[in-house]
């Protein structure tokens, strides 16, 4: 795989200097080294200045609806547990509409990758709250200042059971690549925490703010979920940190079932039969 057998014709829409594009950039170099083509790998997006990510990925795709990316890339890996399956979400799409994906893919330990952009806004609806926002966070949405407080798609995935936890930030391409790889290899479902600023209508939590403030998880026990859980409710001054919360080692939902032991859903014989005698069981 090279890099340039994964553009396509459509150039990227977002605005100039948007995080998307350090996401973009380091997905596309985890796909080379790691040589994902549209043989072994498919990309799903929820709805979201992130979902455009798709038409510039020269990859087998979908785009849910808003919030559905989780179930569709879980519908695709229970049809063919062998494909590498990337879901691209907002922090919108991931936390609010599709919150109840989020819980129950991560207790169920299904084997995706998913990959939030999280800049605190619905961007594509030109800047309202998200459910990442912090508390006082003046948008257009809540131009007193947000009255709700936020939540950390760190936070939930540790506490419904993921088992590889990670937080990247888009403007370290570098390290972001080598998380999104090391997720991927991770069997379970993982998740990272792409903080990825919105330069456009997010004021607040800048380029600046992100470099000044963040710091890399060293000497931390990735095992230890207690320790992750506290780290992962950290954010403030020079408090931001990135890099392997927390994973751990469990069957994935996939290799739990013993339809799927030694072939995939598709590999299994699907001619059509007759299922009168199945129905009449139900009866
Ligand atoms: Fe990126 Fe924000 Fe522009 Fe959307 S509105 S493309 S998130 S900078």
């Amino acid at each position: 795989m090279k890099l340039e057998e994964l553009t396509t014709k459509c150039n990227p829409t977002w605005c100039a200097g948007c995080g998307n594009f350090g996401i973009w950039g380091a997905f596309k170099n985890a796909a080379v080294e790691k040589d994902w083509n549209s043989t072994n790998s498919v990309v799903v997006a929820g709805i979201g200045c992130h979902g455009n990510i798709i038409n510039f990925i020269r990859l087998t795709s979908f785009e849910g609806l808003h919030g559905r990316a989780i179930p569709v890339a879980t519908g695709i890996k229970l049809a063919n547990n062998k494909l590498n399956v990337f879901v691209f979400t907002g922090d919108g799409d991931c936390l609010g509409e599709g919150g109840n994906h989020l819980l129950h893919a991560s207790r169920r330990n299904h084997d995706l990758t998913v990959i939030v952009h999280n800049n605190n806004f619905y961007s594509l609806t030109t800047g309202q709250t998200s459910p990442s926002a912090p508390h006082g966070f003046k948008t257009k949405s809540t131009p007193f200042g947000n009255p709700d407080f936020p939540i950390s798609p760190l936070t939930i995935a540790i506490a419904a059971g993921a088992t590889f936890v990670a937080r990247g930030y888009a403007g370290d391409m570098q390290n972001l690549k080598d998380l999104i790889i090391k997720a991927n290899e991770h069997k379970g479902f993982s998740l990272i925490d792409v903080i990825q600023p919105c330069i456009t209508f997010n004021k607040v939590i800048t380029n600046q703010f992100l470099r000044e403030n963040i710091y890399e998880l060293k000497d931390h026990d990735v095992a230890n979920r207690e320790e992750a859980f506290k780290r992962s409710l950290e954010w403030g001054q020079k408090q931001i940190p990135v890099g392997i919360f927390y994973q751990a080692e469990k069957e994935s939902y996939e290799s739990s079932l013993p339809q799927l032991k030694d072939k995939s859903l598709i590999e299994h014989d699907n001619t059509r039969k007759n299922l009168d005698d199945l129905f009449r069981k139900f009866i």
